[in-house]
């Protein structure tokens, strides 16, 4: 069985409050945190890799030929920029959970438009404990509440743990150190049942080296299948 997640599972007083657009102040109808038009002027991936959604290439990239992903597929709702980078930012460092539920109705939006055989499990990228410590919350695990909710899927907050911190992976330009900086970061826990197939929720992709590395101690337990959830994709250089 999966546990759920020790993040709230009811509604928060300000998931009541919500119902002015984050970005213009408009009254927003929808109750997911951006008006229609805001949310229409939110940047698409364009051109993307269609194994790691890279942008402005269109074909699988020259890493993916190299060596393919350990993730399965990877969903996208926008590309990193604009008003979408800001709404990342506004949720990791001024702490604005109305950013988050914009960015995960986004993403639910972009994970339907995908075919599911079954509900997969939601599971948000993991943040080493000390920088939890030091935010107060994991943005991921903010934009995954929002996407299992809207989609009506399970969330587990136990399976995969980040146990190294490690330099921030922005300030790793370098991909090879990219790489190594996440080796081994992940882990995730041995259980007798493990979900089958597991939607992989982060707030932004940029190499997919993070991703991948953690696609790959879920698959070292059992889970056959990891789909990766990005609220933002970023391109080589961002
Ligand atoms: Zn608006
Ligand atoms: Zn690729």
């Amino acid at each position: 069985m999966w546990t759920w997640s020790r993040e709230p599972r009811g509604m928060r007083i300000g998931d009541w409050l919500g119902t002015r657009c984050v970005w213009c102040g408009a009254l927003d109808d929808t109750g997911h945190g951006l008006c229609g038009g805001c949310r229409r002027d939110l940047p698409p991936v364009v051109d993307p890799c269609p194994r790691c959604a890279e942008p402005g290439v269109g074909t699988s990239c020259a890493r993916c030929r190299a060596r393919a992903p350990r993730f399965d597929a990877i969903v996208c709702a926008y590309h990193y920029g604009g008003g979408a980078a800001e709404l990342v930012q506004r949720l990791k460092f001024s702490a604005d959970l109305a950013a988050a539920r914009a960015l995960g109705h986004g993403l639910a939006l972009a994970a339907a438009r995908l075919v599911w055989d079954a509900a997969p499990c939601v599971v948000a990228m993991p943040a080493h404990w000390t920088r939890l410590l030091r935010r107060g919350f994991n943005p991921a695990a903010e934009i995954a509440r929002w996407v299992a909710r809207e989609r009506a899927w399970p969330v587990d907050g136990r399976l995969l743990r980040r146990r190294r911190g490690g330099p921030a992976q922005s300030s790793a330009a370098d991909e090879a150190a990219r790489r190594r900086n996440v080796r081994g970061a992940f882990v995730a826990a041995r259980r007798r049942q493990v979900p089958a197939h597991v939607a992989l929720v982060d707030d932004v992709v940029t190499t997919g080296a993070t991703v991948d590395a953690a696609a790959r101690a879920l698959h070292s337990v059992g889970v056959r299948r990891v789909t990766v959830l990005a609220a933002t994709r970023a391109g080589r250089g961002q």
